[in-house]
C-alpha cells in the first residue's frame, strides 16, 4: 500500500493553506491522462445509485471504458431512488443569507466537527453546479409562480436551501443521471451490469484490478478486470434490524473491501433519522421514513400527561408540549436530526409517548392547515400524506402523524483520502460508502448532493491522477489472482 502516514495520522493529501482554494489548487496538481489515451482504460463502478450513475456517466464522458455493475434488475431502482425531501445547494436564491461558507459551516458543525472540512468546503463549492447540471438534465425541481427554483428548508440550517421534486427528489435525480448513464450505453462507452452482486475486490500487487462477482440470474461466479475500481455501493443500515433501508442495500461490497484492506472510519457513526412510521406488525423488512421536509411545517408534540389516551384533537393546546419548539427556540421542530431523535427518544423513554406501544410522538399540520391551506399543504406533501395514509390507513389531514426515530444512514464507511481514494491504491468509494463529509451527523438533503458531487465533479479528475502511473489493461482475469 502506498498511503501516506504524516506524524503517525493517515494523510488526506489535501493541500494545505487557504480552505477556500484547495481544490482548485488540487485540480491543478493532479496528473492528467491524455484525451485519447482514456478509452484505452478501463473502469468498474460498482453501484448505479446517484454516486455511481454520476461517475459511470461522467468517466464515461470523458472517454473511459466504464463497466457498472449493480444488485438490481435495472440501475434506476439502487437505492437513491427512495430520496424523498431533497437535495441542497448554496445558490442562495431566496436570498436569506446563504453562501459556500454558511453551507460549509452548517454541515461541518451539524456533523459535531467530526467531518473532514477540506472535502465538505468543496462539497459546498461545487453544491451550486450540482443544481445546474440536474437543471440542464431537465430534472422537474419545485419552481416557484414565477418560474424561479424553489428552496425548502431542512433540519440544522436557518436558511432556505433545499432544492426539491415535491417528495420525490431521489427519483427524479436519479432519472437525471441515468439518462446520462444511458446515453452512454449507448454511446458504448458504458457496459451495464445488473443483477450482479459484488463479492470481493481483486487485488494485484496490493491494487484494486477486478472483482469478483455473483451473477444473480444464472448463480454463477464471475470475473472482471480493470484498471482502477470505485464503489459506490451505498450505506450499511440494514446491519440494524429494521431500518428506512430495503434489504438490497446490504453491505457486502464495503465489507469485503475491508476485509482486503481497506480501513473502515467512524463505523459507529450511524444516523437515526427521527420522523420514521412506526413498525406496524411483524412481516415487515423496512420502516419507511416521513421526509424531513415535514418539519418545516409539522409540528411535533405530546400530551403532557403520561399514558394520555385521549384522541390527539381531543387534546387541548395547553395540555400539549411542543418540546422541540420548547427547548430550541431558534431551530423549533427543524433541529438537526441527531437532536430531534434524542428527545423523541427521552420524551418516549419517560413515559409521554403515544399509540399503542407508546413509542411515537405526534407530527401535527392543522396549524399548518389552517395557515396555508389544504390545497398549499397537499401540493407540497401530498404524495408522503399519501404513503402515510396507505400504510397507518389514517390521513394526516384529519389526525397528526405518529413517528418515532429509526435507523437511517450511515456517515461512517470507507476511508478515503481527497481524491476518494481508498487505503488499497486504485479503490475509489464514493458516496454513502464513504466516511469524509458528514462527521458524526448528516443534515438532512446533504446525502443527495455528496453523491452527486462525488459522482460528477470529483472523482472524474482525481481517477486519472492514479491511472496517470498505470500501464491500461496490464491485468487481465488470467491474472492468478482472479483465482
Ligand atoms: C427513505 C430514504 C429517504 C432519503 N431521503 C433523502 C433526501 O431527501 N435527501 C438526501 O440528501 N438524502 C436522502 N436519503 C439518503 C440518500 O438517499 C442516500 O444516502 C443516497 O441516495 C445514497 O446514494 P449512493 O449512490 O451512495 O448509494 P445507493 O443509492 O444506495 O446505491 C447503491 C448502489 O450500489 C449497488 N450495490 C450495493 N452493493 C452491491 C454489491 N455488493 N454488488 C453490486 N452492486 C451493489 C446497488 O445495487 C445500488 O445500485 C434518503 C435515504 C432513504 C433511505
Amino acid at each position: 500500500m502506498d498511503f501516506d502516514i504524516v506524524d503517525g495520522t493517515l494523510s488526506d493529501g489535501a493541500p494545505d493553506g487557504p480552505i477556500e482554494t484547495r481544490w482548485d489548487r488540487h485540480r491543478f496538481d493532479l496528473k492528467l491522462v491524455n484525451p485519447a489515451n482514456k478509452r484505452k482504460y478501463k473502469i468498474i463502478v460498482v453501484g448505479t445509485g446517484l454516486g455511481g450513475g454520476a461517475a459511470a456517466a461522467s468517466l464515461a464522458e470523458l472517454g473511459y471504458d466504464v463497466m457498472n455493475f449493480c444488485i438490481q434488475d435495472t440501475p434506476r431502482r439502487a437505492h437513491s431512488v427512495a430520496a424523498q425531501g431533497g437535495i441542497n445547494a448554496a445558490k442562495n436564491y431566496p436570498n436569506d443569507g446563504d453562501s459556500v461558507w454558511r453551507l460549509f459551516y452548517d454541515t461541518v458543525k451539524g456533523g459535531d466537527f467530526r467531518s473532514r472540512e477540506s472535502n465538505v468546503y468543496r462539497l459546498a463549492q461545487c453544491s451550486a453546479n450540482i443544481i445546474d447540471q440536474c437543471v440542464a438534465q431537465g430534472v422537474p425541481f419545485a419552481r416557484e409562480y414565477g418560474g424561479t427554483l424553489a428552496n425548502r428548508s431542512f433540519g440544522g440550517a436557518q436558511v432556505s436551501r433545499t432544492f426539491y421534486a415535491r417528495g420525490q427528489t431521489g427519483q427524479q435525480l436519479l432519472l437525471g443521471a441515468y439518462s446520462s448513464l444511458m446515453r452512454q450505453v449507448a454511446a458504448g462507452k458504458v457496459s451495464m451490469m445488473p443483477r450482479r452482486e459484488m463479492l470481493d475486490v481483486v487485488l494485484v500487487d496490493g491494487h484494486a484490478k477486478g472483482i469478483i462477482c455473483r451473477n444473480l440470474v444464472t448463480g454463477e461466479l464471475e470475473r472482471y478486470a480493470a484498471d482502477a475500481v470505485c464503489l459506490a455501493t451505498g450505506g450499511y443500515s440494514t446491519v440494524y434490524f429494521l431500518s428506512t433501508n430495503a434489504v438490497n442495500s446490504n453491505a457486502t461490497a464495503a465489507w469485503r473491501a475491508h476485509k482486503r484492506g481497506a480501513f473502515f472510519a467512524n463505523p459507529s457513526f450511524m444516523q437515526i433519522h427521527p420522523t420514521c412510521i412506526p413498525l406496524q406488525g411483524s412481516s415487515q423488512s423496512k420502516l419507511t421514513l416521513m421526509s424531513e421536509s415535514l418539519r418545516n411545517d409539522g409540528r411535533i408534540w405530546v400530551p403532557q400527561k403520561k399514558k394520555d389516551d385521549r384522541r390527539p384533537k381531543d387534546i387541548p393546546e395547553d395540555e400539549r408540549d411542543y418540546f422541540l419548539e420548547r427547548r430550541y427556540p431558534s431551530f423549533g421542530n427543524l433541529v438537526p436530526r441527531d437532536v430531534a431523535s434524542r428527545a423523541a427518544k427521552q420524551i418516549c423513554d419517560e413515559g409521554f409517548g403515544v399509540g399503542s406501544t407508546g413509542l411515537a410522538v405526534y407530527l401535527d399540520f392543522a396549524e399548518a392547515i389552517s395557515r396555508l391551506g389544504q390545497e398549499n399543504v397537499e401540493q407540497k406533501y401530498g404524495n408522503l400524506f399519501e404513503m402515510y395514509r396507505e400504510i397507518t390507513d389514517e390521513s394526516p389531514y384529519e389526525t397528526p402523524m405518529r413517528i418515532y426515530p429509526a435507523p437511517h444512514y450511515t456517515m461512517g464507511g470507507l476511508w478515503v483520502d481527497y481524491n476518494l481514494q481508498t487505503t488499497i491504491p486504485g479503490l475509489h468509494a464514493l458516496g454513502e460508502a464513504n466516511f469524509s463529509d458528514h462527521g458524526a451527523n448528516r443534515l438532512g438533503a446533504s446525502a443527495l448532493m455528496q453523491g452527486l458531487c462525488d459522482g460528477y465533479f470529483v472523482i472524474p479528475y482525481t481517477v486519472g491522477n492514479y491511472l496517470a502511473d498505470q500501464t491500461p489493461g496490464s491485468v487481465s482475469t488470467e491474472d492468478d489472482a482472479f483465482g
